[in-house]
């Protein structure tokens, strides 16, 4: 178990959480709507915020579950199963994923077609996607 910390993409919020496990993705039609796609979650306890507690929004989500969020910038915080659970904080929220891996997978016959890399896909680096974005070459 370790400690580490995270924050939002705005910076408003900022938290630090033990971790207990890896992480799990979720395609479930609740985890499409507030990700995009996949939602993934790290297996942790004791959250606490360490900052931003004015943009600290919780959403109850289903009859067993609440999702937080920052109600500036719009990143997810994290699920949890609200009678008995620790929440499953956002992946790329933490400052440091090193070491974490996908041990899970749910609602996987509810998974989008078109999610992995193929052949076709362009795929870019850092670098080669914001000189794409900025009108460089890539
Ligand atoms: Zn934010
Ligand atoms: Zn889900």
């Amino acid at each position: 178990m370790s400690t580490r910390s995270g924050r939002c993409m705005c910076g408003t919020i900022s938290f630090e959480v033990e971790i207990t496990g890896d992480f799990s993705a979720c395609h479930c039609k609740m985890c499409q709507q507030w990700a995009s796609g996949l939602f993934m979650g790290v297996h942790t306890q004791g959250f606490r915020l360490t900052d931003g507690a004015d943009a600290f929004t919780r959403f109850k989500s289903s009859a067993w579950a609440e999702r937080a969020f920052c109600s500036k910038c719009g990143s997810n915080i994290y699920y949890q199963a609200v009678d008995f659970g620790h929440p499953s904080i956002a992946l790329g929220t933490l400052d440091d994923t090193t070491g974490l891996k996908r041990t899970h997978e749910y609602y996987t016959d509810l998974e989008p077609k078109g999610l992995g890399r193929t052949d076709e896909t362009k795929a870019m680096t850092e670098a080669e996607a914001v000189a794409f974005f900025t009108g460089g070459d890539a």
